[in-house]
């Protein structure tokens, strides 16, 4: 394996004022950003989580989202520690080390690393300082300080695995940044690739707010289904099996609710319906569990980068009477689609005896849907 990617999410988040890499930016935790980012970078073979110590151990359900995750290993009290921790866990030939606080980290940015690790064994992005640097003194700006040739340095830094561990072997100081610590250890320099304004560090909480207006336009879709009842189906809404002594016809499980939220799904980012996608004339989809279909649909939009970021969906049913039921569906949607369970609403009505749903003669469901088109890439 060339690439390991060390992300390190195990800071304390002191300027912050909390756990800075579970913050929500767009639905998910921050570290998510960067896990989903290195999931999907083809050069990336697997990926190091460090978190802090007390989260390690409940942290296992993540590789189910990120297949790449190979270790998750507790971080230290400094940066330097947890870095070292992530290397001494990684198993590539290179290590790409990821400050999790910062989300919007592109493509394009770890291809340039990369790339440049084949021709020097140390390299960092860094973007140019264009504003005057002046020093304060009290409540006065005074003195100047050369801008030229100062520059800003982002991450990830990519290094060989074995070079940057023999620096932390060597390390006595903690360094805010890995370049830093390589130079003074063994004095080798890092190459700058260009960085990306966009590849903002969040540090205080109106930081999320900048991460937030950078990411790319929100669209909404719309998604509606209905199907009726048979005896001797079972009744499934949302993945939950209700009790029930009908259930929905359909060729799929007949779960209306993860049909309608598909369909949203797929309106806002313009990518289609359910039927073009899983169609039922396909044998494939006999009996087709939806929730899987769900899943599906959002790896769909992922791959085109669209992000589901909400849900919002009303269910019409006679009976039974959703309430005991509403919070597991609304889970296993936010589970599905991998966002906050917050961020999903599900509403329940009875139809007041109206219409075909109603009239107890089936189930109708309306499904809105947000998505991100994401703007970093
Ligand atoms: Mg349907």
């Amino acid at each position: 394996m060339r690439f390991s990617a060390v992300v390190l999410a195990g800071g304390a988040g002191k300027r912050f004022g909390g756990a800075k890499h579970s913050a929500i930016l767009a639905g998910r935790p921050l570290f998510h950003w960067s896990l989903r980012l290195f999931q999907t970078h083809p050069d990336v073979g697997e990926i190091v989580l460090v978190l802090p110590e007390g989260e390690v151990a409940d942290a296992g359900g993540l590789k189910a989202l990120f297949s790449k995750i190979g270790a998750i290993v507790p971080g230290g009290p400094e940066r330097t520690d947890s870095a070292r921790s992530g290397v001494a866990a990684a198993k590539g030939e290179y290590v790409l080390i990821h400050d999790a606080a910062r989300p919007l980290v592109s493509r394009g940015l770890v291809s340039r690393i990369t790339d440049a690790l084949g021709r020097h064994p140390a390299v960092a992005p860094a973007i140019p300082v264009r504003d005057t640097m002046k020093r304060a003194r009290g409540e006065f700006l005074v003195g100047g300080i050369e801008r030229e040739g100062l520059f800003r340095v982002q991450t990830p830094q990519g290094f060989k695995r074995e070079l940057i561990a023999e620096a932390y072997g060597r390390a006595s100081l903690a360094a805010t940044d890995d370049t830093t610590l390589l130079e003074a250890t063994l004095g080798v320099p890092s190459l700058l690739v260009p960085g990306e304004e966009s590849n903002i560090k969040i540090t205080v909480r109106e930081d999320l707010g900048i991460a937030d207006r950078l990411l790319g336009r929100r669209r909404t879709g719309f998604g509606w289904d209905a199907h009726p009842f048979r005896k001797g189906r079972p009744l499934i809404l949302g993945g939950v099996e209700l009790r029930s002594e009908r259930g929905l016809l359909g060729h799929s499980d007949g779960d209306a609710l993860c049909h309608a939220v598909i369909d949203a799904l797929l309106g806002a980012a313009g990518l289609g319906d359910i039927g073009t996608h899983f169609p039922d004339t396909d044998p494939k989809y006999r009996g087709a569990n939806s929730l899987s279909l769900l899943k599906e649909t959002v790896a769909l939009l992922e791959q085109k980068d669209f992000l589901a970021e909400s849900l919002d969906a009303t269910i019409i049913i006679a009976e039974p009477k959703l309430g005991p039921y509403i919070n597991k569906m609304r889970d296993n949607l936010a589970s599905a689609v991998g966002i906050d369970p917050e961020l999903v609403s599900v509403k329940a009505k009875s139809g007041n005896r109206l219409g075909f749903a109603g009239e107890g003669r089936g189930c109708e469901v309306y499904a809105v849907a947000g998505v991100r088109e994401m703007g970093i890439e």
